[in-house]
């Protein structure tokens, strides 16, 4: 059993309030903390939502009485000292930017006990980015969730050479004891394991598609007869929405990745098809 008992989530956002019931159905105490009551107030309901999900998803098939018990072992706060005062452990999902995220370790390495672990559950930034404002760089990494987690699974755990590896094995135990499944990285990586991977594939099929070798169904059967994996890219694109694809694609200098944006918004988004979450997408649901 991990060590990690008291678990404290900072940002009740998409991943923050799937983070912290995840936490909470496997048995931890878990503290949500968010900016104001008010959203406090909206992360109440995503609580319930993620609570209905854990019950009519097969894949957890959650009875009424644990889903209840992980809201009840589940506290809101708007308070950052009360809220890491006795937390093990604080998981951190506040938005994806960098200057907010250094204010907030920096606000929190004051606020928390010696004992506290911190980790990142940033996508895009590296633990390194971060490690100087948390005031204790051995007790300090990146775990990294998965949108849906109930579902998909990953805990991608990635330190620093400052991360302490007693640190990085409860971390692991953690992880384990939340129903994930730990992915260990020996070395920080932009983008982990999965993105790694994911990334340069969804790319492909995008250059497919605008250079047009092939149209959409006939790059995801390829891959799906041939490989043997379950979807292809475009039902990938999907999965993970398009407006998400858009604002990656949109950034890139790539003229191909440019031209892709401008496809994916003149075809879809202003259509208000914005994939698997609207019925619609590169497919229909
Ligand atoms: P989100 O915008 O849905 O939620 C962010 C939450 O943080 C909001 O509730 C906001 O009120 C709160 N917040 C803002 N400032 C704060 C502060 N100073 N202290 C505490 N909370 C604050 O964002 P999200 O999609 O949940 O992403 C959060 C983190 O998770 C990001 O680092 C992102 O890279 C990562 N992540 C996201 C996904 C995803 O699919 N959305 C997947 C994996 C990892």
């Amino acid at each position: 059993m991990s060590a990690i008992k008291k678990v404290t989530v900072l940002g009740t956002g998409v991943l923050g309030s799937q983070i912290a019931f995840q936490a909470a159905f496997h048995g931890f105490d878990v503290t949500a903390y968010d900016i104001s009551e008010e959203i406090l107030e909206k992360a109440k309901a995503r609580f319930a939502q993620l609570s209905e999900i854990y019950q009519a998803d097969s894949v957890v098939a959650a009875t009424r009485e644990q889903a209840e018990a992980a809201l009840a072992r589940l506290l809101l706060s708007s308070d950052l000292g009360e809220a890491v005062a006795d937390a093990d452990l604080v998981i951190e999902a506040v938005p994806e930017l960098l200057a907010l995220k250094r204010e907030t370790y920096t606000r929190l390495a004051a606020l928390a006990p010696a004992k506290t672990i911190f980790a990142t559950n940033s996508s895009t930034l590296l633990p390194s980015d971060l490690k100087q404002f948390t005031g204790r760089p051995d007790r300090f990494l990146a775990l990294h969730y998965a949108n849906n987690v109930w579902r998909f699974n990953t805990a991608e755990i990635m330190g620093t050479t400052d991360t302490d590896p007693e640190v990085y094995r409860s971390v692991v135990e953690f992880a384990k004891a939340s129903g994930l499944v730990p992915i260990e990285l020996k070395k920080e990586k932009a983008g982990y394991v999965l993105n790694s991977l994911l990334v340069p594939l969804l790319n492909a099929a995008a250059g497919l598609l605008v250079d047009d070798i092939a149209d959409v169904e006939t790059i995801d059967k390829t891959w799906r007869i041939a490989t043997g994996a379950p979807v292809g890219p475009f039902q990938i694109y999907d999965t993970v929405g398009l407006t998400t694809a858009y604002n990656i694609a949109s950034t890139s200098p790539d003229p191909r990745s440019q031209k892709f944006a401008a496809l994916l918004k003149e075809k879809y988004i202003d259509k208000g098809k914005l994939g698997v979450s609207t019925g619609e997408g590169f497919y229909t649901y």
